[in-house]
């Protein structure tokens, strides 16, 4: 069975740590006080005891860069799908700036500000959870996946996914890896 690709974004298809903590230490945070990343950024914000508002004044959405092949291989896809806890507004503005173009993508705002899921991207796209399969750098991404019944690879070309890998992960090393999964589905 053809299987679809949807993404997470931070983390995953950008290399963007540093972008999504230099807010929270520029408004005066310690760096061990920085919420855990891949959280919805309302519920990060609320943790950290900052506003939204605040936090997205100070966070440069051309700050972070596309990990190594990973343009390439989004322009090798058929279709692909985002689900991303970020902001939708800075979310938007990123993917105009790399130029690329999803079949659906959700961001934090179109979850009203709750954990993303993948039901909804999913429904939009008219693909079947066993059709899909959900890549992803943290266990946020890993439970999406799990809690539709999709299937999961992990971003290893991340290092900080690779080192968070659970036995069982598929572990994709470099994007390419997956170009071959897809391949390899009749
Ligand atoms: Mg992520």
């Amino acid at each position: 069975m053809p299987l679809t690709p949807l993404f997470d974004f931070d983390g995953t298809l950008v290399d963007s740590d540093a972008a999504l903590i230099a807010p929270f230490l520029a408004l005066g945070l310690d760096a061990h006080a920085v919420p855990p990343l891949g959280l919805p950024l309302g519920q990060a914000c609320a943790q950290a005891g900052i506003t939204v508002e605040s936090y997205l004044d100070h966070y440069d959405p051309a700050a972070a860069a596309p990990f190594s092949g990973i343009t390439d291989v989004l322009g090798q896809l058929a279709s692909w799908g985002l689900a991303s806890n970020k902001d939708r507004t800075s979310g938007r503005s990123e993917l105009a700036r790399l130029g690329w173009v999803p079949m659906a993508a959700w961001f934090s705002d179109d979850f009203g500000g709750a954990e993303k899921q993948l039901a909804p991207v999913l429904a939009a796209m008219g693909l079947p959870a066993a059709e899909a399969i959900y890549i992803g750098d943290t266990s946020h991404d890993r439970d999406c996946a799990t809690r539709v019944g999709a299937r999961f690879a992990l971003a290893g070309w991340n290092p900080r996914a690779r080192a968070g890998a659970l036995r069982g992960d598929h572990i994709l090393h470099h994007p390419t890896d997956l170009l071959e999964l897809l391949r390899s589905q009749p």
